[in-house]
């Protein structure tokens, strides 16, 4: 089997290298839209991160022609009964910053004792082909929200967030540490797991061998 290309449905180039690290081993090739300019924008207006993930997927696998990951992540807060959720970026508004977000979910906390401030970060990943949606998988990290921003690193919500066990902020943990447990990192693995299964799969069919048969249990 020639060298397969995988398209991973973002230009962030952390999400590149997470995947790729899943992917070690593999003889893929993985590409950003950076380098599939005629990919085209999906609107992410799903309700789950789940439908954003797969609608990316397929919409932009039908598109290229290639073997497309699409990921959509985002914060569920169980006091705000599941916000800011699917509209994680937006929480603030249209095109609000970081910083925006950030201040408005401490403002809808500010009655919130601290045993009611658990929350989780959710990331969706799907894989598809020209031919559809393979599968989506999740990965999610638990934890709470604090009282104020703390730490420099990171992104998004990252000011806020602590996870379970640890004391620090996802923004005062060390880049490579967050990314080693994240929700994203979750999901990659799983997408990685389910990508080798898919190769291998085309492989046999490819060489003419029957499916693998699952053994006695
Ligand atoms: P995306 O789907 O990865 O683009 O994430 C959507 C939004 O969810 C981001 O703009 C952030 O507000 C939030 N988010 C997702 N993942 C993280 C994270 O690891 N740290 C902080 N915020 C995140």
């Amino acid at each position: 089997m020639s060298r397969v290309e995988i398209l991973l449905a973002s230009r962030n180039k952390q999400k590149l290298r997470e995947l790729a690290a899943c992917l070690r081993g593999l003889d893929v090739e993985l590409m950003t839209l950076d380098e599939v300019p005629n990919a085209p924008v999906v609107e992410e207006d799903g309700e789950t991160f789940k439908e954003n993930a797969a609608k990316k997927a397929t919409e932009i696998a039908r598109a290229t022609g290639m073997l497309t990951v699409a990921d959509d992540s985002g914060l569920v807060v169980d006091a705000l009964g599941e916000k800011p959720g699917v509209r994680s970026s937006r929480y603030a508004g249209e095109n609000a910053t970081d910083r925006e977000n950030n201040e408005k979910l401490l403002r809808e906390m500010s009655d919130v004792p601290q045993e009611l401030r658990g929350a989780r970060f959710v990331c969706a990943a799907a894989a598809a082909d020209p031919n559809g949606l393979i599968r989506v998988v999740e990965g999610s990290c638990e934890g709470s929200i604090g009282f104020e921003e703390r730490g420099e690193h990171g992104f998004g919500y990252d000011p806020l967030f602590v996870k379970a066990g640890y004391s620090k902020t996802f923004a005062e943990l060390a880049p490579d540490i967050k990314n080693r447990v994240s929700h994203r990192f979750l999901a990659m693995q799983k997408a990685g797991i389910l990508l080798e299964s898919y190769l291998a799969k085309k492989k046999r069919q490819e060489e003419g061998q029957p499916p693998e048969q699952l053994s006695p249990s």
